[in-house]
Formats: C-alpha cells, structure tokens, sequence
C-alpha cells in the first residue's frame, strides 16, 4: 500500500496484526464470505485467546474475493484472513464507519464543509491542544492529553469546570434524589414495624447540602487541573481560524450566568477538542415566568410564598423529567405528565417501565401520552396549560410549577466552528469519524454537541479518544453498547439490544429473565418488585444487550456492558461467582436461566 498517495493495489491481503504476541489463536467467529462488500473498521474475524476475545477489523474496504479461514482455525500475527478486492484507489481515505446502532446513533444531516477564515492576527498563548468547553467531556480530554505531556488549556465560559452534568445534570439531581428516596425509603418501613414522623424538610437545607456536593466536585476539578497544569480560561471562545480561538473573558458568580468582562485573549491550538455540548430546549409558546422551569431552574427548589409547589406538570417524559418530578413529588407535589410519545422513558423496554409506572402511579393524577401541550397562560393562581391529544383533558390544567423537559439542543452552531471549517448540521450537531475528528483533521468534536445519546459517560469516552489521537496514537471509538439509566425509584437501567430494538430489526434473540421476587436480598430489603433480563444472540450465543429495574439497577448494568464488550454467553456469566445475597447475584441467575436451569427457580420447562 503506497501510505503516502493513499493508493492500494487491485487485491489486497487482509492480515492479522498485532494482537500482543499471541500465537496461535482460536477462531471463533468469521464474519465475512466470499462476495461481501466490506468497509474500513468492519470486523472481519473474532480471536480467542486465554484471556479475552477480540475482533480483526478491515484495514481496507472491498469486495471479499476470497476468506482463507473457518471457526476453528489457529492463526497468528500475519496470518492471512481473506483476499479482498480493492474499493479504489481512494479506499484508505474513506471515512471509518459509524459506531454500531446500540452504542451510538451519528447526527442525521450531513453538513456541509465551509472554507475556514484566513486568521492574520497574533496569538496570546499557544498550545498542543485546546479543549473549547468544560464540561464532562472537555475536562476528561483536557486531563488525558495533559497526561500525555501534551501542553493544554481549557477554555470554559463559567466558573466553574464539570459543564451541565455536574453543575445542572447528573450530580445535583442525584444529591436531590438520594435525599427523596431515603424520604420514601422510610415510609416503607412502616410496614416492618418502624414508623417515624413526618419528615421536616428545611428546602433551604436541602438545597445548600446539593450545593455542597457541587462545590466539592468542581472544587476536586479545578485541583485536579492545576496538578496538570491545565491552563483554564474564563470566558467564551469563538473560532477565528482554523487554528485560533478568540476568547471573550467572563466573570460568572453562577452556572448557565456569565458576564463579558470586554477584554479579550486569542489563544493559538496545534489541535482543538470541541467539547461545547447542548442546551435546554425551548419552547416557543411558553411564556417567560418563575413558575415555569427548565431542569435548572427545577433544581433549585424554588418556593413560592415559602411553599413548594403542590400542583406540578412535567412537559415531556423523559429521564430527566421523570428523575425531577420524582424529587418534587417526594417533596409533596402531585404529578402530571404530558408525552407527545406513546409512552414514558423512550428507550428502554416497556417490561421495565411497567414495574416503574406500577410502584409511582401514586405520585400522578395524570400520565398524558400520545398527547401535546399547545397552550400555556401564566395568571395570577397558577399557570394554566392546554393540551391535545389522546390524553387530553377537555379544560385547560393549573399548576403551581411547569417543568419544561422537551430534550436538549447541540451548541455546534454557537462556537464559530464555520470559520474553522468544521462542518455543522442544521440541528447543530458536529459530524465525526470513529477517532472523534471532524470534516478537518486537526479539530475534534466529543460529547452532546456530536450526537445521541447525550450522556455524561459518552462524552467522557470520547474525550479520552480525542486526546489520545491528538498525542499520535490510533485511539477509535469502539465501544459496542452505551447503558442508559434513569434514576428513579426503581432505577431503570438498559443497554445494548433491547427487545424493541431486536423486533424493529429483526435480530433473532433469546431473552432469559430473573425475577428479584426470588432474589433473597431483594426480599429482605422489601423491595422485590424489579426484574433482571439478559438478551442473548439467538445465533452466537453471546449477550448483546440486557435490563434492570429495581433498587441500584444503575450499579449493577455495568457488570452485562462489560459482558456484552466481552463477547460473553450465558455459561460465561452464570459460571461467574457473584456474591450472595446482592442484587448482582441475579444477573448470574439470568444467565442460569438461559443455561437452562436455576437452581433458585422453579424447575423450568423443557425447550
Ligand atoms: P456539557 O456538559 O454541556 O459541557 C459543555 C460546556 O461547554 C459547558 O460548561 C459550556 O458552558 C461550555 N461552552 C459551550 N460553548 C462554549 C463556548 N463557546 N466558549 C466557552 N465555553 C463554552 N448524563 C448522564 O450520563 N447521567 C445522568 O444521570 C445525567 N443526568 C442529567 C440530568 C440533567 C438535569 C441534565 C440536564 C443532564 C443530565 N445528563 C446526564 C446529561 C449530561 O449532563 C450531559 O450528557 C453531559 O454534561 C454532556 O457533557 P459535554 O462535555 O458534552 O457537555
């Protein structure tokens, strides 16, 4: 292969490379035959060693000519796997392919790329590498390349550093939740004989301890960057160039509030990582009102007349509206909800929800699916609210607080990118290959800002891959799956495969299913109400995705990412000794359920 000119020959070789000096490694899978079209990254055969299991990816596209190899093979570094013939002469150059479905979904639109700006100015500082946003993301990709000796500085528009997740998402809304399910928790106990009081909320209180929690993870960051010698700049950054950013500096006393100062510094980059993730959506017919809050607001507790809110309606329900009305209904508001979708917790199995929505109906007068809010008037008693749809009641409703919780926009179009040449869809998403670089080599995209699902743990993993290329590794985004979690009561926690997803395309599955009604810890904890359930390819074997609902599920989904990542079956995991009595242990037991018998069900049918 001329590397240089990016040319390949007609036929090509495709080898085994290094694979850490194994010899003679089983294979267990191929995924090719002869006729196939293969692209770049496509995996082309699985290897088992003693330790784990690999795919070989295609170096180059083609047409698969011929496959020199069948399960069962032993075959070593170089070792040849098939015989392909070329795409053409461009074919190094095609981009990688997109992550796999469950892991992650690429922006839609593909943007067009703009010429970058000609910047003839001079540069204040410059860097290996620039991260343009703090955020979970940014931070983890400033950190990794400041740890491979690469001189980095951030530049973030607040105060603080950890960006939406841990200033307005993740963070504070767990401090919160904690506190409602100790609150819920107690009531429980009644039951068992221990009865307190009503509990005495100082709202005051409880939003100081959420502040502190905060404050003692930014706190953790700014130490943690200071230790790197990562360079933070307050202020908002804006490309002038395909190697400049001009920052405008801030003074922020709070998240999502900043102030231009009027000075201004331009920094220069060897490489930059946009990390500039997204914000609440809005919706235009909404009025302007303390009364009506986004997650932000949501979170701060907001009393009205020194009283929270009795009435509340959540406007789209979704993770983040279900985990804050959660905390407001703990805290005495009933619910409504209004869906536009036919259900609740777009994503996950409907099996799940079902255990959630039974153990919460309390909490709502009325879960609105496949219905819309048209109408919302802020009066004097309240803000009254009109809807549409399936669900709608005839008259207009009236609450004491709306949350708006309509999704999350990508701030792709709020950074300049276009002077950078950095290609931006219409919906602001920035568009990368699988070593997270952009439409231009040297500029990398990660987190929110380049697509669903918008997660914390997402942004991280992609930072770090970001980072690593920007030190000359070949670092690739290659994670299979992606878990989901809502942190409500019970958690619900999915990932890879789900049943839905089998159905819609057609994947052939067995599913095995442990109910915790059998679990022991789950009876003594009184909270025997969730479910574990592993999906297995009906033709490999292997898990390719699984579910929880229940107490922690949160905690416990790692243990089937990690399975599905390492190519398990179902004798892999249940042969696993999982520590008895936990809630884990019933991932094991799924797996016995798939294995055909478990000894802590009843006995089951013969297949
Ligand atoms: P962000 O966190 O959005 O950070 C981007 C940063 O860039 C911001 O700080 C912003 O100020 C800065 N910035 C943007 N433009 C500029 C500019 N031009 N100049 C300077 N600075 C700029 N995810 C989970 O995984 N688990 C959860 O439990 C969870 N809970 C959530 C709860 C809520 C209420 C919300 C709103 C979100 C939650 N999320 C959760 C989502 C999670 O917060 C995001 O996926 C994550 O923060 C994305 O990280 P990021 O680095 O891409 O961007």
């Amino acid at each position: 292969i001329d590397k240089a000119r990016k040319v390949y020959p007609m036929t090509i070789e495709l080898k085994v490379p290094d694979i850490g000096g194994h010899e003679n490694v089983d294979i267990i899978a191929v995924e090719i035959k002869a006729g196939d079209t293969i692209a770049i990254d496509d995996t082309l055969i699985t290897l088992e060693t003693d330790k784990a299991t690999m795919d070989v990816p295609a170096e180059a596209a083609g047409v698969v000519k011929e496959v020199k190899v069948k399960v069962g093979d032993k075959i070593s570094e170089g070792g040849v796997i098939a015989v392909i013939e070329a795409a053409g002469a461009s074919a190094a150059a095609e981009a990688p392919k997109a992550a796999a479905a469950p892991a992650q979904e690429a922006p839609k639109a593909a943007a067009p790329a703009p010429q970058a700006a000609q910047f003839a100015g001079s540069a204040d500082a410059e860097y290996d590498v620039v991260v343009l946003g703090g955020g979970p993301g940014g931070y983890s990709a400033a950190f990794a390349a400041a740890d491979e000796g690469l001189k980095t500085a951030i530049i973030e528009q607040y105060s603080t550093l950890g960006g939406v997740c841990l200033n307005v998402g993740c963070i504070p809304s767990k401090a919160l939740l904690h506190n409602a399910a100790v609150i819920d928790e107690v009531k429980h106990l009644v039951k068992n004989g221990i009865k307190f009081g009503e509990p005495e909320i100082n709202v005051d209180e409880l939003r100081g301890y959420k502040e502190k929690v905060i404050a003692k993870l930014t706190g953790g960051l700014a130490g943690m960057a200071k230790a790197r010698k990562v360079d933070i700049i307050q202020g908002n950054g804006q490309f002038v160039g395909a190697n400049h950013i001009e920052v405008s500096l801030t003074e922020s006393a709070q998240y999502e509030q900043a102030k231009e100062t009027g000075a201004k510094k331009t920094v220069a980059f060897k490489n930059c990582i946009i990390a500039v993730g997204s914000r609440v959506v809005k919706l235009p017919f909404i009025p302007e009102d303390p009364r009506i809050v986004d997650s932000t607001g949501a979170l701060e507790l907001r009393q009205n007349g020194g009283k929270l809110p009795e009435k509340m309606l959540v406007i789209g329900g979704g993770i983040i509206g279900l985990e804050m009305g959660t905390v407001y209904s703990t805290l005495g508001a009933r619910l409504d909800v209004v869906e536009m979708m036919d259900g609740l917790m777009q994503g996950a199995d409907r099996d799940l929800v079902k255990v959630w929505e039974k153990m919460n109906a309390h909490r709502f007068d009325n879960i609105m699916t496949n219905t819309k809010t048209v109408a919302v008037e802020a009066k004097a008693d309240g803000i009254y609210v009109t809807f549409e749809g399936e669900k709608a009641p005839k008259e207009p409703q009236r609450y004491d607080l709306v949350l708006v919780a309509a999704g999350r926009a990508p701030n792709g179009k709020l950074c300049s990118a276009e002077k950078a040449g950095v290609a931006v869809t219409e919906r602001g998403f920035i568009e990368v290959d699988k070593q997270m670089r952009t439409n231009v080599p040297h500029i990398y995209a990660i987190g929110d800002v380049i697509g669903q699902p918008m997660l914390a743990h997402k942004a991280v993993h992609e930072g770090h891959v970001a980072a690593e290329n920007c030190a000359g590794h070949k670092a690739y985004f290659d994670a299979r799956v992606i878990p989901g979690v809502a942190y409500t009561d019970p958690e619900v926690a999915w990932v890879g495969v789900t049943e839905e997803i089998a159905k819609r395309d057609g994947i052939k599955i067995t599913k095995a299913v442990f109910p915790w009604a059998a679990s022991g810890r789950a009876i003594a904890n009184g909270r025997d109400e969730g479910f574990t359930k592993l999906i297995f390819d009906a033709e490999t074997g292997r898990i390719i995705g699984g579910g929880i609902v229940g107490t922690h599920a949160g905690d416990m989904i790692g243990e089937i990412c990690l399975a599905i990542e390492m190519g398990c079956d179902a004798e892999d995991i249940g042969k696993t000794i999982h520590p008895h009595p936990t809630l884990g242990e019933s991932i094991g037991m799924a797996a016995e359920v798939a294995n055909g018998t478990c000894t802590d069900l009843p006995p089951q049918k013969k297949k």
